[in-house]
C-alpha cells in the first residue's frame, strides 16, 4: 500500500503546476503540506512547518509514509487549484518569490498566504495601500557606519519618505522623495537577514541608505508598502502608463551587482576596483559596495541614441582580465571583469537596458543626468589644476 502511495504521489510531482514549488516556483519540488494540497520544495517545507500544524502539515513525498485519504487529497488539489484561490488577488505590485529572493522574503510570503490568507479575498492587501507607515529601522550611519535606531515615516499623499533622530524630533533628519525611491531586499549585502537598501535623487545625484527591521515581518510589510506606494505615484502621475512599464520599473532596480575594475576618462590613468550596481537605467559605481554615494554614474541610453556596449578594450589598452567598453555620446567607459561569465553577464544585463525605448520618466531621468555630467566637466577641469588625473 505505502509504495502505491508513494507511486501516486511521485507521479503526481511530474504534472505541470506541480513540479515547480507553489511558493517560490523553484524546480522539482519532493515535499508537501498533506492539509493544504500543494507540492513545495525543502526550503518552503522549513517555513511551512513555522506556520504550525493546525496551519500547515509537512510532509516529505519521498520519506514519510501517507494514509489513503492523504494521497486522495492530493490528487484532487494540487498546486495550480489551491493557488487558484489563494493567490487569487495578489496586486500587481506585489511580487512573488522567486528561487533567489532573500529568505526573509519568502517567509513574509507564506505567511501572507496561509496563515493571514491576505491574497484570497479582494482587500486582503489594503493594509499596504492606506499611503502611511511609521516606525523603527535601525540605519547605518553615513559616517560612523554603526546602525542607529531612526523613526521612518512614509506619506504617499505628500510623496515622502522621512525618517527622524528621535522620536519627539521636529524636524527629519532627511525628506526622501518617493518619486526617485528604491527599496530592495539586501540581506547580504549589509549581512543581516532583514537587511533593505534604499535608493533614492537628491541634487542629481543617487544616495544610498542601508537599514533593517528588527522583525522579518516588519521588514516585509515595509517593503511591500513602498512598492505599493511607488505603484500608486507612478500611475497617478503618468495616467494611462502601461502596468508593465510600471512593474519593469518597480523591478528594474533588482539589477546586477558586483566587482570590475575602471580606469578614468583618458584611459592612461590606473585601473581601480569599483563595485557596479544597476539602477534602473544607470550603472553606478561605488568604492564599496556600502558607500553612501556612488563615485560616479554611467547612464545607459537607448542604442538607436548612439548608446553600445561590447566585449573587449580599444586597441592599444591593456586588458585587465575581461573588458567591456561601454560607449556613450560623451565618452567611452574602460571596465575590465574578473571572468568571462561575469564579461558575459553583465554585457547581457546592459545590452538589454540599452534595447528598450526610453519611458516618459527615463527621459526626466536623463535631463537630470546631463544637467550632473556637464556641472561635473566642469569640476573636473577645476580638479585637474591640483588633481592631474581628474575625476573618477
Ligand atoms: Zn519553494
Amino acid at each position: 500500500m505505502g509504495e502505491r502511495n508513494k507511486k501516486i504521489l511521485l507521479e503526481l510531482l511530474q504534472k505541470p503546476g506541480n513540479n515547480i514549488c507553489a511558493d517560490c516556483s523553484s524546480d522539482n519540488p519532493e515535499w508537501a503540506s498533506s492539509n493544504i494540497g500543494v507540492f513545495i520544495c525543502v526550503n518552503c517545507s522549513g517555513i511551512h512547518r513555522m506556520l504550525g500544524t493546525h496551519v500547515s502539515r509537512v510532509k516529505s513525498c519521498r520519506l514519510d509514509q501517507w494514509a489513503d485519504d492523504a494521497v486522495q487529497m492530493m490528487c484532487e488539489s494540487g498546486n495550480d487549484a489551491v493557488n487558484a484561490i489563494l493567490e487569487r488577488y495578489i496586486p500587481v505590485y506585489y511580487k512573488k518569490p522567486s528561487p533567489s529572493d532573500p529568505q526573509v522574503y519568502k517567509e513574509h510570503f507564506i505567511h501572507a498566504k496561509y496563515d493571514r490568507k491576505e491574497f484570497e479575498t479582494m482587500g486582503g492587501t489594503a493594509h499596504y495601500e492606506t499611503g502611511t507607515k511609521t516606525g523603527k529601522l535601525w540605519k547605518r550611519g553615513k559616517e560612523d557606519k554603526q546602525f542607529k535606531p531612526r523613526k521612518f515615516v512614509l506619506n504617499t499623499e505628500e510623496g515622502t519618505l522621512k525618517y527622524y533622530i528621535k522620536d519627539d524630533a521636529k524636524e527629519p533628519k532627511q525628506t526622501i522623495p518617493l518619486a526617485s525611491l528604491s527599496a530592495t531586499l539586501a540581506p547580504e549585502k549589509i549581512n543581516h537577514p532583514n537587511g533593505l537598501q534604499f535608493a533614492f535623487k537628491t541634487d542629481n545625484l543617487t544616495r544610498q541608505i542601508y537599514v533593517y527591521a528588527d522583525e522579518g515581518k516588519d521588514t516585509g510589510d515595509w517593503y511591500i508598502t513602498l512598492r505599493a506606494s511607488a505603484f500608486n505615484i507612478l500611475r497617478k502621475t503618468y495616467p494611462g502608463i502601461d502596468t508593465d512599464v510600471i512593474m519593469d520599473r518597480l523591478n528594474s532596480h533588482q539589477g546586477k551587482e558586483g566587482w570590475m575594475m575602471k580606469t578614468g576618462p583618458k584611459h592612461t590613468e590606473a585601473y581601480r576596483r569599483r563595485w557596479f550596481t544597476l539602477e534602473k537605467r544607470k550603472l553606478l559605481y561605488f568604492a564599496n559596495p556600502l558607500d553612501a554615494y556612488p563615485k560616479g554614474e554611467i547612464y545607459l541610453g537607448s542604442g538607436t541614441d548612439g548608446f553600445m556596449v561590447r566585449d573587449g578594450l580599444p586597441a592599444g589598452q591593456n586588458e585587465q582580465g575581461f573588458g567591456i567598453t561601454i560607449t556613450t555620446p560623451e565618452r567611452d567607459y574602460l571596465l575590465c571583469c574578473e571572468d568571462q561569465e561575469e564579461q558575459r553577464s553583465w554585457i547581457g544585463e546592459i545590452k538589454n537596458i540599452m534595447t528598450k525605448p526610453l519611458t516618459s520618466q527615463d527621459t526626466a531621468d536623463l535631463q537630470d543626468y546631463k544637467l550632473t555630467y556637464q556641472h561635473r566637466r566642469k569640476s573636473t577641469i577645476r580638479n585637474n589644476l591640483t588633481n592631474p588625473t581628474g575625476w573618477r
